[in-house]
């Protein structure tokens, strides 16, 4: 019996599949590098032509499978791989070089695209690498062509691939495969493939570095995309555990099923709303019936390694909005800085403290314009909402607003139509800005409360050092006082308070969150139906007695404990 190995990677897109792994190489393509004899170009030209034709054909197929499986939005990179290869100018110069140089077809073909690539492999940018890695795709699927060596992919249905790179052809044609996961050496979150597997639902881990090696056609193999775990040769336990994993998946797929439509209400009649945390336009798909509370940005900026121009920030936003519509999607300004690095000119000793969020967009407001222009812009279905993050002071909001209303009158000027009463929200996260919460309801129209950053900031614990993570509680005392402290503020001037911290996804905090008037919960997508569940099992007279024992409690295990014995006693009987 084999032993059990795991493996650690990027998780890259969400869900557990357990089968046989089935191993993806390719050969090594031999380029001819000597120099021609006499007469032989002519031979040599017709054969690219003909394989430049052939990998057109493949690359338009490709292209419509893709359309088919994932939209056009996310198919655009086959798009682009077909303008290079009807570049004229570019293949001119490739075929005048094979009869000035007598250099093979392959030979002049691949130097040229090393070329084009040269400037693209050194940025330590990840777009501009991607964009690398698509040149060195088309340059393998003509070179393959000209030897006319098919690329065979025996691959049993059901399998779990491992490469150790995919390009987004392999992983479109493998989808049709009916393919549970993919798993590779290479690539990032925003890689294509990362993108096309979710697109596709299918669970992925990438960046696993030098898995390929250690994977064999046939293996038994557990992938968990959610985790960025892989596990080859699992015990029967290990399977156990995510056989109980899947199940669990599945019995909350079948209870959204059931519930998306039923509405999210106490038991005593009370309204929550209850909206998605998203961060990649693909995801919305399966949201149909939710809004949004929370879609961050920054990936535009870290795909691209810089700011998003306006048209394509317009483009995103107009996508995002059309798929949420008629509900309403919460776009937040870029939250840069933090965890969420900016250039490497920007080195800080505190990130957390530095420059970030609201404050990178004032000092910046050519770029903090674009994007509230791009939001106006893409607003006119009258369901996108702005958040600013990262507020701690009254100014930076009046600031951030007299810069919309700048943008509005631009707009005005040019004629471009736009939501006018486009509500501007703002993240509540940090100390200052909960103590002053009654005086910034005054300036904002509505609230939501980060709570990653609120409690790593109010317990002065760094929300990603291992070292303390025991020390971030989401009971604290404290914390449940800052809540409340935000909810009254938010209440005393009419706006709506929502919670867009990990805090609202998890279901025993929700009847703490009622309890606290908290209106909206934003979650993940994958516990949406746990905490709606929650919610319709509660009764808002009993959440806001739990509440009113909590605030006066000093101690976390206090808090805990009676959040616990609440779930146990009121909600678990209902929802088992
Ligand atoms: C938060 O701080 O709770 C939040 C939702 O924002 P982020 O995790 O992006 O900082
Ligand atoms: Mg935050």
């Amino acid at each position: 019996m084999h032993r059990e190995r795991i493996y650690r990677g990027i998780p890259a897109s969400q869900g557990i599949s357990i089968g046989k792994a089935y191993l993806y190489t390719r050969r090594q393509i031999n380029i001819n590098t000597l120099t021609l004899k006499e007469g032989e170009e002519g031979a040599e030209i017709e054969a690219i032509n003909n394989s430049i034709d052939i990998s057109l054909k493949e690359l338009n197929k490709i292209y419509a499978i893709s359309i088919d499986k994932i939209g056009e939005k996310n198919s655009k990179i086959f798009e682009a791989q077909i303008e290079i290869l009807k570049d004229k100018i570019f293949l001119e110069g490739v075929i005048r070089r094979i009869r000035n140089e007598q250099k093979s077809a392959g030979y002049v073909f691949n130097d040229e695209i090393e070329k084009l690539g040269a400037i693209f492999i050194k940025s330590k940018n990840d777009y501009m690498r991607e964009r690398y890695s698509d040149l060195m795709d088309v340059r393998n699927r003509v070179l393959r062509n000209m030897k006319r060596e098919k690329l065979v992919s025996k691959v049993e249905e059901n399998s779990i691939i491992f490469a150790h790179e995919l390009t987004p052809a392999d992983t479109i044609l493998f989808s049709r495969r009916k393919v549970r996961g993919y798993a590779t050496d290479t690539g990032g979150v925003t890689s294509h493939a990362a993108i096309i597997s979710r697109a596709l639902r299918v669970p992925a881990v990438v960046g696993m570095k030098t898995i390929s090696k250690f994977v064999d056609t046939g293996n038994n193999v557990i992938i968990d995309g959610s985790e960025g775990i892989v596990i080859v040769n699992p015990s029967e336990e290990t399977l156990g555990v995510y056989e109980e994993k899947i199940d669990r998946i599945k019995r909350h797929e079948s209870l959204l099923y059931e519930i998306v439509n039923k509405p999210c209400r106490t038991e005593d009649g009370k309204n929550i709303e209850i909206t998605a945390n998203i961060e990649f336009v693909e995801e919305t798909e399966f949201l149909k019936n939710s809004g949004i509370g929370l879609y961050r940005t920054e990936h535009l900026y870290m795909d691209k390694g810089d700011f998003p121009s306006c048209a394509e920030q317009i483009q995103e936003y107009t996508q995002i909005s059309a798929a949420t519509y008629p509900k309403p999607v919460t776009i937040r300004t870029f939250d840069l800085g933090g965890d969420k690095i900016l250039q490497d000119t920007h080195k800080e000793m505190n990130p957390y403290l530095g420059w970030r969020g609201i404050r990178v967009s004032l000092d910046r407001i050519h770029i903090f314009k674009d994007q509230l222009k791009a939001l106006l812009i893409s607003s006119v279905k009258k369901n996108v909402k702005i958040m600013l993050p990262m507020i701690s002071s009254v100014d930076e909001v009046r600031k951030a607003r007299t810069i919309l209303n700048e943008v509005k009158a631009e707009l005005d000027k040019d004629e471009i139509i736009y939501d006018k009463k486009i509500p501007l929200g703002i993240m509540l996260e940090v100390p200052s800005a909960f103590i002053l919460a009654e005086e910034l309801a005054g300036e904002a129209d509505f609230f939501s409360i980060g709570t990653n950053d609120l409690i790593q900031y109010i317990l002065a614990v760094d929300r990603g050092n291992e070292l303390i993570s025991g020390m971030f509680q989401q009971f604290h005392p404290a914390v449940i006082r800052a809540l409340k402290k935000i909810v009254m503020g938010g209440h005393s001037k009419g706006i709506k308070v929502s919670l867009c911290g990990e805090m609202a996804s998890v279901p025993l905090a929700a009847p703490v969150l009622v309890g606290l008037e908290i209106d909206e919960l934003s979650v993940l997508p994958s516990v949406f139906s746990e905490v709606k569940q929650t919610i319709r099992a509660l009764k808002l007279t009993d959440a806001k007695a739990l509440a009113g024992r909590l605030l006066k409690m000093s101690t976390e295990s206090e808090v805990r404990q009676e959040v616990e014995r609440f779930y146990e006693m009121k909600i678990k009987p209902k929802t088992l």
